[in-house]
């Protein structure tokens, strides 16, 4: 029989399990306790476990790790960017980030990406795979064991901004949530979590009606469909239009502000008629801009804007409430759209 990762189940999945062997959804209880709070790597380590239940997990589950093959710290700002082999030799990429607020992640949700934006290093590599729970949920795992072993610390937030775009590995996104959220595993609060899509509108839709608290965070990058087509081949399925309208159905829904991802690159998309643009798109939404200088990789041909200051200026003027994003990991590759598609590729 083939065993299966324990980390791909959630409370209520793994309850039913138990359930199904008529056992106790107390047991389900501890058995979290072991995994997500003193990490144990065998089911034998579960002392309040009875032999028989043991045997049972034996059989049916493994637990697994992923393989620490690199490790890259930036000397500036600490950035630490972990670079993990999965069962099938494949490999995917998490970050660790330092803020005044502690500490904060970035992790994958795919091998590869088929989304092909124009300025990513991630996407260069077509989609592989999907990652399967288990593979987000022990990145956040792996993460705060060397969080714990170097610093007495774990995290306080993540994003799934990494490689990959969440939204197209849906149902394993929700359940590593689920998993994320819970107080008896990894506990971290649904408003410390970012979920970001290129801006697949059908699972906007469906994120909408989930009502989820989890914060969500749309990349749009361009303020029409001409620019935006250029930069993001999704908007050839799901224009500007189509995503406002995902935005306000959103809205319709639940009243949480959304964050718009807004990559700022020379001569594309920084001009000040693609701020007034960008205005009118968002003056009625509950949305906030996240301004993101383009940080180069080799292959796009794309620059750094020379506009960033101005382009937040006219926002800031006309009320649209923005940032600009803190910079992390740009010594290591592990800055927004740095993560390398190549080092993804099997061994
Ligand atoms: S920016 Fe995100 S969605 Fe676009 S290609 Fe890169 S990883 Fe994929």
């Amino acid at each position: 029989m083939n065993k299966v990762s324990i980390y791909n189940f959630t409370y209520d999945k793994l309850t039913s399990f138990l359930e199904q062997h008529n056992i106790n959804k107390f047991v389900s209880k501890q058995i979290f306790d072991w995994l997500y709070k003193k990490q144990v790597s065998s089911f034998e380590e579960m002392t309040n476990i009875s032999k028989k239940n043991i045997e049972l997990l034996n059989n049916n589950f493994i637990i697994d790790d992923l393989e620490e093959i690199k490790k890259q710290i930036d000397p500036v700002d600490e950035t630490t960017k972990f670079l993990f082999k999965l069962s099938d030799g494949n490999k995917v990429e998490s970050v660790i980030m330092k803020f005044d607020y502690g500490y904060s992640a970035c992790v994958s949700s795919q091998v590869g990406c088929n989304m092909g934006c124009k300025f990513c290093a991630s996407g260069k590599l077509k989609k592989v795979r999907n990652l399967e729970v288990n593979e987000m949920v022990l990145q956040i795992v792996k993460l705060n064991k060397y969080l714990k072993e170097t610093k007495n610390e774990r995290l306080s937030s993540f994003v799934v901004m990494g490689i990959g775009e969440p939204f197209d590995n849906y149902n394993n996104l929700i359940d590593f949530l689920d998993i994320a959220k819970d107080r008896k595993a990894i506990e971290i609060g649904s408003r410390h979590i970012t979920v970001s899509t290129s801006g697949l509108v059908h699972n906007i839709k469906k994120w909408a009606d989930s009502q989820s608290q989890v914060n969500l965070a749309i990349s749009l990058h361009a303020p029409n469909d001409e620019v935006r087509s250029q930069l993001m081949p999704v908007n050839n399925t799901y224009n500007i239009k189509q995503l406002m309208e995902a935005i306000d159905y959103y809205h319709s829904k639940n009243n949480r502000r959304i964050t718009i991802e807004y990559l700022l690159i020379d001569g594309i998309n920084d001009k000040e008629e693609h701020a007034y643009e960008l205005i009118d798109l968002l003056k009625n939404r509950l949305c906030y801009v996240n301004l993101i200088p383009y940080n180069s990789i080799d292959e796009s041909g794309f620059k750094r804007s020379k506009n960033v200051k101005k382009f937040f200026d006219i926002l800031n003027k006309h009320n649209i409430t923005c940032t600009i994003r803190q910079e992390r990991g740009k010594n290591i590759s592990a800055a927004c759209g740095q993560l390398r598609a190549k080092e993804n590729s099997k061994v």
